[in-house]
């Protein structure tokens, strides 16, 4: 087998600026430890989100150029919608500036005190309107997709079982939607596989709850099940993906992940009179239907990366150079979320840093080293992130501590992850130097993104 190359050429480049180890110390230090709140163009490799920072085609930014900016009835506005029904095959399709936006016009219709949402796993903004909706939200994913080194196919699948239960328990009236999340973001980009949709549309059909699909990474799951999925090695992506969606009533999605493009979303589904409930609040909070928080020209680069996303060269690309990465790790001994999944690497931060406990953010300090090693942001996804207190003060990790290396769409070529590998591997080597960290500020609310810390002393 050949080298899997990325399916494209460079027309356009964007230097980045190179800084020494001492000049990233100091404006680490500058930053209270926390790499959001570091300039990016100190940054030299950015693994901070594949969200919003995909490279756009030459076809995209053509379509920039060609977007219609009408109040109403644009036609940009009518490529997006026959784009996003192409695959989705929904009745519906409404235009958000962000997949959130979705969420909230959804949530805030269909939630509400004594509602309950189940799904494999919230994404933590889904999650956020449903509960500011004053609903409760519970994840079910199967037990495997809990337990970062056992290594399946589909670990994102939804445990039915569990699910049943649920229902059971809460009653099918009080439950208004049923959702999972393609692939599952927060448990490590995992697949689920296309017998799971179907089992979850049975349950769906027998309890009549509708199922949504949360479908911002729908085209890395469909690659996912043709590669690893019985019966799907000779169809095309298209045709798993609207077979994935043949099995939903609706579905939301954030174009920043698999519509390759920086800004947009949307929310598709089969229900008239949803649909017409959904328009109305949309109407109030985003805009006229046929624009909904974005430009013409946003509408034009979705319907275009909507296209491109399903090139079977490209997917073949991301997976593996994603892949690449983790195996080179692997390979290391560096422990991670096993096996890969589709757009990023997750360290796994209790195994490599078994001597720094939560309280001292053993993924925080792999964080602040591969920034002071080798200029390469990073995410933690641990107890800063998702810690909470008891009453008496002390902290209440998360199940998991890790470090979320996700890779932007078409931005990086294989010598930059040959070099992310290689800073990572020295932090490892290392690690008996890594230092905890002392947490000095923090917002009441989503704290990661502005908190900072000290370094406490080297063990
Ligand atoms: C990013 C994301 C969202 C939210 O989309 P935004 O465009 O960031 O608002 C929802 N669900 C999943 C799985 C995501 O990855």
């Amino acid at each position: 087998m050949k080298t899997i190359i990325e399916p494209f050429k460079i027309k356009s480049v964007e230097p980045i600026k190179f800084t020494t180890r001492e000049e990233r110390e100091v404006l680490l230090k500058e930053a209270g430890y926390n790499p959001f709140l570091i300039k990016a163009e100190d940054v030299l490799i950015d693994l901070l989100t594949d969200s919003g920072t995909s490279a756009m085609s030459a076809q995209q930014w053509a379509g920039i150029m060609l977007g219609d900016e009408a109040y109403a009835g644009s036609n940009s506005f009518y490529k997006f919608d026959a784009a996003v029904k192409k695959i989705t095959g929904m009745k519906t399709v409404i235009p958000t500036h962000q997949g959130r936006a979705a969420e909230k016009i959804l949530f805030s219709i269909l939630g509400g005190k004594g509602k309950y949402f189940a799904a494999n796993t919230f994404f933590d903004t889904t999650r956020a309107n449903i509960e500011f909706s004053g609903s409760e939200g519970f994840d079910f994913v199967v037990e495997v997709g809990k337990h970062p080194e056992q290594r399946a196919d589909f670990k994102g699948n939804m445990d039915v079982k569990a699910l049943e239960t649920f229902i059971n328990e809460k009653g099918a009236e009080n439950i208004p939607l049923i959702m999972l999340t393609i692939t599952n973001n927060s448990g490590g980009g995992q697949p689920v596989s296309m017998q799971n949709i179907r089992e979850v549309r049975e349950i769906c059909d027998d309890y009549e709850i509708p199922l949504y699909l949360d479908a911002c990474r729908f085209a890395e799951n469909a690659y996912f099940i043709k590669k690893r999925e019985k019966g799907y090695e000779n169809k095309s992506v298209l045709e798993i993906a609207q077979e994935m969606f043949s099995y939903a009533d609706g579905a939301t999605m954030s174009a920043k992940k698999d519509a390759l493009v920086n800004i947009g979303g949307f929310l598709a589904l089969n229900d008239d009179e949803l649909a017409m409930n959904c328009r109305n609040l949309l109407i109030v909070t985003e805009g006229f239907p046929t624009y909904g928080g974005l430009a013409g020209r946003d509408l034009e680069a979705i319907a275009q990366g909507l296209e491109e996303i399903v090139d079977e060269h490209y997917l073949q690309y991301r997976i593996r150079s994603v892949e690449y990465l983790g195996e080179k790790l692997i390979a290391a001994g560096v422990p991670i979320i096993e096996p890969p999944g589709g757009h990023a690497i997750y360290l796994d931060a209790k195994r490599f840093l078994p001597n720094i406990p939560p309280e001292e953010f053993p993924a925080q300090s792999i964080v602040c080293e591969l920034y002071i090693e080798g200029g390469i942001r990073a995410v933690e996804i641990g107890s800063v992130m998702f810690g909470k207190y008891d009453k008496d003060g002390y902290l209440i990790p998360p199940p998991m501590e890790l470090v979320r290396l996700a890779i932007p769409r078409r931005v990086y070529t294989q010598s930059h992850i040959d070099y992310v590998a290689e800073v990572v591997i020295e932090v490892y080597n290392r690690r008996q130097t890594l230092p905890g960290y002392l947490l000095t500020y923090e917002a009441p609310i989503l704290r990661h993104f502005t908190a900072r810390f000290e370094k406490l002393c080297n063990p």
